[in-house]
């Protein structure tokens, strides 16, 4: 049965940050959130989002409201697949690229909150349902510019409240400083907690397989973005060189790039961003192709649309916690035992507070 876009709206709003975050190259200085609303002839409304961490969002706002929207009118939003393609090849001239792909992204999660909630189900089932609960690990600890003694105080905390893993910014001018700030933090919690480094893209090759050496006898999880993304031989070079798992896919907008990864054996974890791919229905085939090469899943940010896509696969084995949506949703991510546990709310599960995202609308 046909069913038939009949209205479709998009606009920008603009989220403080909830915590000074910092890294080896940049600041999240503000959540630029980009919404889509579509509405079906049927009474259903789907709504999608995406975003960016301090630029861009207008620009992603114009393509969608320019140029995806005009085409999205008249179309059957059953046709997931084929809305996608179409939207994807009438954006030729600018694809792929970042500012496209999260401007597909906003359009495509809103399609897939209609269908959920047309099914009647939630993402994570409708998606795939493996389990509704997964593991997470805390990122909020670990930001660049904290102590030593913050970052053994974040990761004890996060080991008493029961959670299996945190992860630390790595990228001090000095390799030494990074060593000390691990070594810390490892002497506190034990064995026990899966601890995990990002280094932002901020390397090169050279002093990524330098440091890693030296990170080696800590037990690390994984080593996370240690140059940059377009950097494929060089982490070919650095996973063969390190015994620490090399983590990718933040920074990468297409599959083809996931693809090229996991055919060289450059990324040991794939950390595909549902905004920044383009939507849930390219990051679930990068997901299934890292099944393919029996490599896991570990999402980048956007907790409360990823627990329901970790959820949904096989292969996905942590979700980041980094809350932002707080200001603006009316109910918050459950969180278990360690684990996140995906709503089951029809639609993406996101209880969104439309007053408070109007407050903060600046476009
Ligand atoms: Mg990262």
């Amino acid at each position: 049965m046909t069913i038939t876009i009949v209205e479709a709206a998009a606009w920008l709003t603009d989220l403080e940050v909830e915590t000074v975050r910092t890294d080896a190259v940049q600041a999240f200085l503000k959540q630029e959130t980009i919404f889509v609303s579509v509405t079906t002839d049927d009474g259903n409304t789907g709504i999608g989002y995406s975003y960016t961490i301090g630029t861009g969002g207008s620009s992603v706002l114009a393509m969608v409201r320019d140029h995806l929207l005009p085409r999205l009118v008249g179309a059957d939003a059953t046709l997931v697949e084929q809305v996608w393609r179409d939207l994807f090849a009438s954006t030729r001239a600018t694809t792929v690229g970042a500012i496209t792909s999260l401007a597909l992204a906003a359009v495509d999660t809103a399609l897939w909150d209609l269908r959920c909630k047309r099914a009647g189900e939630p993402l994570w089932r409708l998606a795939g349902g493996f389990r509704q609960a997964v593991p997470l690990y805390d990122t909020e600890g670990g930001w660049l510019h904290l102590s030593a003694g913050e970052l053994v105080r974040g990761a004890l905390a996060s080991q008493a409240a029961g959670w299996p893993g945190v992860k630390l910014k790595v990228g001090k001018p000095r390799l030494e400083e990074d060593v000390e700030r691990l070594r810390a933090v490892r002497e506190a919690v034990g064995p026990g907690l899966d601890i995990m480094v990002d280094a932002n893209q901020s390397m090169t090759c050279a002093e990524a397989r330098r440091r890693a050496a030296a990170l080696e006898p800590l037990g690390l999880s994984w080593f996370e973005e240690p140059l940059p993304a377009d950097d494929v031989a060089g982490h070919e070079a650095l996973a063969r060189s390190t015994t620490i798992p090399v983590a990718v896919g933040e920074s990468m907008y297409s599959v083809s790039q996931f693809r090229e990864y996991l055919q060289r054996g450059a990324a040991a974890i794939v950390q595909a961003d549902v905004a920044r791919v383009g939507g849930i229905t390219p990051w679930l085939k990068i997901a299934h192709l890292a099944e393919a090469f029996n490599v896991d899943v570990c999402p980048h940010f956007l907790m409360e649309l990823h627990v329901s896509l970790v959820a949904a696969i096989p292969n996905g084995r942590y979700v980041e916690h980094i809350p932002q949506l707080r200001a603006i949703t009316r109910s918050q991510m459950r969180i278990e035992d360690g684990h996140a546990v995906a709503p089951d709310a029809p639609g993406l599960g996101i209880d969104w507070d439309f007053d408070a995202i109007d407050d903060r609308r600046v476009a």
